[in-house]
Order: structure tokens, then sequence, then C-alpha cells
């Protein structure tokens, strides 16, 4: 792995914004690797049709080749550039792509030669969304290319939604970071599929996030593909049980009666909105607790401090953080999938 000095260049005026823009598009171009801020998380972005630059991202991230990435787009007009779209199921997508794009929905669907077997990891769909942060557009517009980008972070870790957060992953392993402040949604996209139906299309979540079932069955029947670690390795090769994982050991507390402190033991808890009478509070001497929406108790907000929190509670040291459960709606589907996968139970 070379060795890099990354520089972290910021957006907030706006010759700077240029500036760190041009950059951005520089080492593009020049077929290298650069993290970007989308609506979502952090990206590690290279030219999606550029084998050697994607190598480069599986590189830098240490993520295994089985493990594919997502294709983003400049503007919906890229589609046919990438992707084969299936006469049954064309008129559902225009619909959805009109109604969510830019925005934190992935697609998947039959891909194009001109995808590269690295960007897919061998598979014949292609992930593709259109992200709508402003920073990721104009350096993708500017590009011109599909950008594949996945999250920002070595493998298997907590994705980053600051410039801080990748630099902690990656510094001296890449070139440039954007820095455009902290992520609108805090997580990363739905990833759906449209299975071709009567009367309805099917709509199959893939992978929970921003975009809630409730937002997505007005095009379709939606589903909830539930995955065992079989599946894994096959249909969704990058959901992986372990996924999402802080270095210290996380247990998802179902409720506060399973929890025995063990002598000695150091605990910590990442609480929703840390009010006692969730029954978390008092179980223990905390080292620390944090919570996830401190402010209005929603779970928009809890999304945007998710991984925030779980890279704080994973600085302390302490031998195990305890998760509260979520409310498994909206946002909540994504975070606690998450949370079990950090815990290592799916
Ligand atoms: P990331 O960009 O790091 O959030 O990860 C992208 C994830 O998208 C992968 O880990 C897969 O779960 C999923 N994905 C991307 N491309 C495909 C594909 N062609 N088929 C199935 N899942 C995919
Ligand atoms: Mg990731």
């Amino acid at each position: 792995m070379s060795s890099y000095v990354t520089a972290v260049l910021p957006t907030d005026q706006p010759p700077l914004m240029h500036q760190a823009v041009d950059e951005a598009v520089r080492l593009l171009r020049e077929g290298e690797v650069v993290a970007l801020p989308t609506e979502t998380v952090y990206g590690l972005a290279a030219n999606a049709l550029d084998a050697a630059a994607v190598a480069k991202i599986f590189e830098a991230k240490e993520r295994p080749s089985f493990d594919p990435l997502i294709v983003h787009l400049a503007s919906k007009d890229q589609l046919d550039l990438v992707a084969d779209v299936p006469p049954e199921i064309s008129a559902t997508l225009k619909k959805m792509v009109e109604r969510f794009w830019p925005g934190p929905l992935t697609i998947l669907l039959p891909k194009k030669p001109i995808v590269p077997d690295l960007v897919t990891a061998g598979l014949p769909t292609v992930a593709v969304r259109v992200s709508s942060n402003p920073i990721f557009r104009r350096v993708i517009t500017a590009l011109g290319k599909p950008l594949a980008a996945p999250s920002a972070n070595r493998f298997g870790s907590i994705s980053p939604t600051s410039a801080s957060a990748v630099q902690a992953e990656l510094d001296g392993r890449i070139h440039l970071i954007v820095d455009a402040g902290a992520c609108m949604f805090g997580l990363e996209s739905t990833i759906i599929k449209i299975e071709p139906g009567s009367p309805k299309m099917f709509i199959d979540i893939v992978r929970p996030g921003p975009i809630t079932p409730e937002d997505l069955k007005a095009y379709g029947k939606v589903r909830q593909a539930t995955r065992t670690v079989v599946d894994e390795a096959t249909a969704a090769p990058g959901q992986l049980a372990s996924h999402y994982a802080p270095k210290t050991p996380l247990r998802l507390l179902e409720s506060p009666d399973d929890f025995i402190p063990e002598e000695g033991k150091r605990y910590a808890l990442m609480s929703y909105r840390g009010e006692e009478k969730d029954g978390y509070l008092n179980l223990c001497d905390w080292e620390e607790v944090m919570m996830l929406s401190p402010g209005n108790g929603k779970l928009p907000e809890a999304a945007v401090r998710f991984f925030y929190v779980l890279r704080a509670l994973d600085k302390l040291g302490v031998d195990e953080i305890i998760a509260e459960p979520l409310h498994e709606h909206g946002m909540g589907i994504a975070m606690m999938d998450k949370l079990r996968r950090a815990s290592r139970r799916v």
C-alpha cells in the first residue's frame, strides 16, 4: 500500500469550494481516488469505467473484491450508459427515478458490459444512484463519468459522516478528502431491486436506509429481503453479518432486563433519548452515555448522529458498548439492521 500525504480541502467559501472541486476532478481524471461528501455518508470515489482506478478503491479500503460498489451517475440520463433496463419494469423505474433522484435510493439493474466486473464483483447487476450533494454533483458533472463510490472507511468499519472521520479511516492512503461538513442523512442509501409482478411490481429492499418502506409503497409491493449468512455470500455480498462494527464489542440490548453488568468491567451506553423511563439509564454506573436523539427524539436526528456516536463511543476504550433498541419503523429499520450487524447477530 502506497503512502500519501492526504490533503483535506474545505468548501465553506466559494473560491475554496471551486479549488476543492477542481482538484478532485483533476485527480479523478488521472485515475486516482478521492473522498467526497454525499448526502448519505462520505464516499471514496473513482471513475467507475476505469478498472485500474476502481482497483485503488479496493486497495485503500482493504475491501474484498467480492463486495460490489455503487455506481453514482451525474444524472438519470446516464442510466442507459451503465444499465439495461428490462421493459417490464421500465415504467415503474421511471416513476421512482423521477421521485427519488437525486437522493439516497440505489437501484439494482442488469449491467452493461462497459461497467468493469470489478465494480460489480462479477455480478450481472449494477447498483446505481444519483447523489443530491451539491459538491458531489459539481465534481461528477465536471468529470462527466459515472463514479464508483462506496463509503470512505476501511472495510467492515464504521461509515464516515464527516471529513475528520474519513481522515481517521484513510489518512495516508488517499490524496484528497473534500470537506463539506456533516452528511445530511447520515445513513447509507436504501438499496432496492424492482421485480416484475402483477398487478403491482415487487420492490425488494436489499439494504434498509433513508428511503423507507412507507416511501416506497406507492410504487409496488414492498418486500424486506430477509438475509441469512448464506445469502450474504451470494445475493448481497456486501451486506455481511459483521459490518459497521466498532472495535469495541457492541451488544444490542433488546430489553433492559437482559443486562447483568460484570464486576470490574467498564460499559458505555448508546441511548436513544437518555431518559430514565426507558429503563437503561440506571442499569449500571455507565462510563459514558451518549444520546442518538437528544433534541427532538425523532429518528432522522438519530440517523444523522448514528455513526458519529458509534465512533465516539468506540474511542473510549470501554469493555463493551451497550445499545438500546430503536423503534423499527422509518429510518429505525436501517439503524437496527446496522446495530445487529455491529453486534454480529443478524
Ligand atoms: P457501500 O457503497 O460501501 O455502501 O456498499 C455498497 C453495497 O451495495 C454493497 O456492499 C452491496 O451490499 C450493495 N451492492 C452493490 N452492488 C451490488 C450488486 N450488483 N448486487 C447486489 N448488491 C450490490
Ligand atoms: Mg460501506
